[in-house]
């Protein structure tokens, strides 16, 4: 392991000929610069003439741009055996949608199916460039070791993941006091891994499926760990019509009051929040993360990102796992925040959720990602385009909307290591014989749903 260990560190890879889109507070759209990988880590981006020495491996970037990998910062990787099954009955609201699929989906899933059904879109997020994801999972009857059966499919991709369990009240007290032990076995875990590749959060479901109890129980854990909070937050009304009805308060004010908000904790839609809600998420440093494609695909609504990037929240792009492709992604967020608003809004305010504010969300946890400089994780897309205009950094998003989001990511690159060159999968993994297992268990989960 450690001679494995100190290959890896000596091993160099430089990329060349390529444009390189650093992001970040430099936010510079480079040509004829070089960029040189060690150990993980970028070790330096200067111009090409610059570099003359031996490394292991050069890749000609030519026709390409280098761009930071592409970040995730909410999703769901056990809804993979969903795909296909349509057995679920037609659904008229977001809670039948829960009821119908949902929560009958996941209450089946072992932690087998919790492996393989993470394995899938992971692998997939390879090809889509995306090398950092935040996810939340659910298992409600196979609760104990599924977030090691996750991290197990993250560390054979090698891509970087936050995870957690979504804690709730939904199958009685004895599952929710399940999620509370998963969650914090596997924070105190990943701290003593601390290997910069797999973090936590604590997780929880939504205000509406968590009694006061139980959030009050996550909060004293939580704390007692320094991890932050992930949970659904106002994704659709009901959820505020149950807190009002319940707990006399807003959703958001409940979080709060809890003490589940804050600047390591993440709610994820944000789509039902009033004024007051909005400032109280501002203040706390609380991350919203909207999910436009999941959002239209229910039918909850479109959260006001443009509203509440301008009160100062910071607000990050996600996908509830309607894909794994976040180009996707921020352009749907944008035909919608037009539709919400008007043609003229939402355009910066998307652009940046995905390429600024989902860097500034991820190494709330990770360190050095979302930004090609010298010193930062070595976590790299290379997709092929060839710009028909101008390009710089004044205009890049214009250019990754409407251009690059249209091409096809040619190398994945995620802590210095290759997973994807030439647009072949370079992992340690059979593709064809864990998508089949998957199909077999998928099958066998299809027959108990
Ligand atoms: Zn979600």
């Amino acid at each position: 392991m450690k001679n494995a260990m100190k290959k890896n560190n000596a091993r160099t890879i430089l990329i060349k000929n390529g444009t390189i889109a650093t992001l970040g507070e430099k936010n510079r759209v480079l040509s004829g610069h070089a960029l040189l990988i060690e150990g993980g880590l970028i070790k330096k981006i200067a111009p090409q003439k610059s570099f003359r020495g031996k490394y292991t491996k050069v890749i000609d970037a030519s026709g390409k741009l280098v761009m930071p990998g592409f970040i995730n910062a909410h999703m769901h990787f056990y809804s993979t055996f969903a795909r296909g099954l349509g057995k679920a009955a037609p659904s008229r609201s977001f809670v039948e949608i829960l009821d119908n699929l949902w929560w009958r989906l996941d209450k089946k899933l072992t932690n087998a199916d919790s492996y393989y059904s993470a394995v899938i879109p992971l692998i997939d997020a390879v090809r889509k460039g995306t090398t950092t994801i935040i996810d939340h999972h659910a298992s409600p009857f196979s609760i104990t070791g599924s977030l090691s059966a996750v991290e197990k499919a993250v560390r054979e991709t090698g891509l970087r993941a936050c995870l957690c369990y979504e804690v709730s009240d939904r199958d009685g007290k004895e599952r929710a006091k399940e999620g509370l032990d998963e969650n914090t076995a596997f924070i105190a875990n990943a701290a003593a891994k601390d290997d910069g590749m797999v973090k936590a959060m604590f997780g929880l479901h939504a205000s509406f499926t968590v009694s006061d109890e139980t959030l009050e129980e996550a909060a004293y854990r939580g704390h007692k760990l320094g991890a932050g909070f992930h949970v659904h937050t106002a994704e659709s009304q009901a959820d505020q019509l149950h807190c009002e009805s319940h707990h006399k308060v807003r959703v958001v004010e409940r979080l709060r009051d809890f003490g589940i908000l804050g600047r390591k904790s993440i709610a994820a839609h944000c789509v039902h929040v009033n004024p007051k809600e909005v400032e109280i998420l501002a203040e706390t440093g609380t991350a919203v993360v909207h999910n436009p494609q999941s959002n239209a695909n229910n039918s909850v609504g479109i959260a006001d990102v443009t509203g509440m990037t301008e009160k100062g929240v910071l607000v990050g792009l996600g996908t509830d796992a309607m894909t794994v492709n976040m180009m996707e992604e921020v352009r749907c967020g944008l035909w919608l925040q037009h539709l919400k608003r008007d043609p003229s809004q939402g355009f910066m305010e998307m652009a940046n959720a995905l390429l600024v504010n989902n860097a500034k969300i991820a190494n709330r946890y990770f360190k050095g990602v979302g930004e090609l400089k010298e010193g930062c994780a070595a976590d790299l897309a290379v997709i092929d385009y060839l710009p028909p205009t101008p390009m710089d950094a004044s205009n890049f998003a214009g250019h990754l909307i409407f251009g690059v989001s249209q091409s096809s990511v040619d190398t994945t690159i995620c802590a210095g290591k290759v997973l994807m060159e030439g647009k072949k999968l370079k992992l340690d993994i059979d593709e064809a014989e864990v998508s089949r297992k998957s199909a077999e268990l998928a099958k066998k989960l299809w027959s108990r749903f």
